[in-house]
């Protein structure tokens, strides 16, 4: 049985215990070394083999895994965040499906909500947004069509662009079309991890600031009025609002 974890964001206190167990007694570990907090692996076991899969394609990962399994190793792949997100996992778990090898995954702490907790903000605000959109901007990945920023922009929902931190300039020129040019954005860099930095400003002036602080990867874009402080209160608590597990009073 091969194990996919999510690693969390960096902090390695972010890891499932599930995630940590299983990593903890592998023989064979795989990690996403550009993005994986080294740290994570710092309990491994004496002796257990370590692969950065940074240096390794597809068909070497899957060798190891392999070549693992004929062993009856413990064989892990560790990927940063949560692998459903941008994981390249989905191409792994068809491969070991083909070669007849089981696998699980265990879920990680993805950036974006890692994000969320660093900046103390909620991203689905009554009266705000009630839509988180996860984006990217076309890199060397082409975006299907009707999911080009500008496209995706005109909801106005909540929405963190993964990937694209280096193409800050067009990204907030593209979403200045479709947003009011005041609206709050920020930056996360290494959300959790000890050199995070925090860039806050708008969609106006967010790409001068990020230049300004040097950041030009391993950052999550996020855009839209849950940074401001306008909002309603949610129903859920509301006092005059009765629900399944409580009686709203009377005013
Ligand atoms: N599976 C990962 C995303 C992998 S794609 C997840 O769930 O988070 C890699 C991109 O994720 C980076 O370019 C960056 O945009 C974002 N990212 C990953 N870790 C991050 C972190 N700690 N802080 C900010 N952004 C991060």
């Amino acid at each position: 049985m091969v194990s996919f974890i999510g690693a969390g964001p960096g902090d390695p206190e972010l890891l499932t215990i599930k995630g940590k167990k299983l990593i903890d007694s592998a023989d064979i570990i795989i990690y996403a070394g550009s993005l994986v907090n080294p740290q994570v692996l710092s309990d491994a076991k004496e002796g257990a083999v370590i692969y950065n899969s940074a240096g390794m394609n597809l068909e070497e990962v899957l060798a190891v895994m392999k070549d693992g399994e004929e062993k009856g190793l413990k064989v892990v792949r560790v990927h940063t965040g949560d692998p459903a997100v941008y994981g390249a996992h989905r191409e792994q778990m068809d491969a070991l499906e083909r070669m007849g090898i089981a696998y699980e995954v265990i879920p990680g702490v993805s950036s974006f909500l890692a994000a969320a907790a660093v900046l103390k903000k909620e991203y689905t605000l009554p009266g705000v947004s009630q839509t988180v959109i996860l984006t990217r901007m076309e890199g060397r990945t082409p975006m299907p069509e009707g999911e080009k920023l500008l496209d995706l922009a005109r909801h106005q929902a909540t929405m963190i662009i993964f990937l694209s931190v280096g193409m800050i300039e067009e990204l907030a020129s593209t979403l200045r079309q479709a947003y009011r040019e005041d609206t709050p954005a920020a930056v996360v860099y290494k959300a959790t991890w000890e050199d995070q930095k925090i860039v806050r400003g708008t969609l106006r002036d967010i790409a001068d600031k990020v230049k300004a602080a040097g950041i030009c990867k391993t950052a999550l874009t996020v855009v839209g009025d849950f940074l401001g402080d306008d909002y309603e209160l949610s129903k859920l608590y509301d006092k005059t609002f009765t629900h399944e597990f409580r009686k709203g009073v009377q005013e």
